[in-house]
């Protein structure tokens, strides 16, 4: 099954696709590790993703779609399918992803969009860390670095990332309204599209995509 992970920035995507990729056993791809993972090694695609990255704009459709064909393509790829996240966030995205899956005798199974209001978006991306070294979302006030997930590191790798400062945040939001809440319709039309409230707690808000994708 190919799940999309649809929502805007601080939605809680990373989070729960951590724990829908272990419950179903998918290969979790996420454009903006990606972007940050060629950042990280300086690559020629992560230098030109970081003017875009910290002005809290899109990288252009054609850089974006040329890096996610090559991970889908990568043979580790689980034959029980792909959880996209972040991906796609235009309908030009959504387009290519739909002819690159049609071209495997693939398709997009489903999509789960997650509701956050723009307030609680704005507080939770302010006080969110992350992990260097394994991506993990903690909060400062919310869900505080108590022990590593993995058993690896004492919280030593936790960092704020640059597009997490507020002025970049609004932009983020802003982009999101502008140029991704569009998939929202195009999915919905495809009859794909699951609703699902993300201001609950974690474990409330994956057993809704659970029940939703009918797992539960
Ligand atoms: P994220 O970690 O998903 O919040 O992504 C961080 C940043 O990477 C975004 O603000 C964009 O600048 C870039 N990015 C990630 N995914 C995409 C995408 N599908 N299309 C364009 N830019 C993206």
């Amino acid at each position: 099954m190919n799940i999309i992970l649809l929502g805007p920035p601080g939605s809680g995507k990373g989070t729960q696709a951590e724990r829908l990729r272990n419950a179903r056993r998918l290969t979790h791809i996420a454009t903006g590790d990606l972007f940050r993972e060629n950042l990280k090694n300086k690559t020629e695609l992560g230098l030109l993703a970081q003017g875009y990255m910290n002005a809290g704009k899109l990288v252009p459709d054609d850089v974006t779609v040329a890096m996610l064909r090559e991970r889908m393509l990568r043979p580790d790829v689980s034959p029980n399918g792909i959880l996209f996240d972040g991906f796609p966030r235009t309908i030009a995205q959504a387009d290519a992803l739909r002819d690159l899956l049609s071209s495997l005798d693939k398709k997009v199974d489903a999509v789960i969009h997650l509701v956050v209001s723009d307030e609680e978006l704005v507080s939770r991306l302010s006080g969110r860390l992350i992990c260097r070294e394994c991506q993990t979302p903690f909060h400062q006030v919310n869900n505080p670095f108590k022990s590593c997930p993995f058993n690896k590191c004492e919280g030593q790798y936790l960092y704020q990332r640059d597009d997490d400062k507020p002025e970049t945040v609004r932009a983020r939001l802003q982009t999101f309204h502008q140029q991704t809440s569009p998939l929202i319709d195009y999915y919905s039309q495809a009859g794909v599209l699951k609703t699902i409230a993300g201001e609950g707690a974690v474990d409330e808000v994956t057993q809704a995509m659970l029940v939703a994708l009918g797992d539960v």
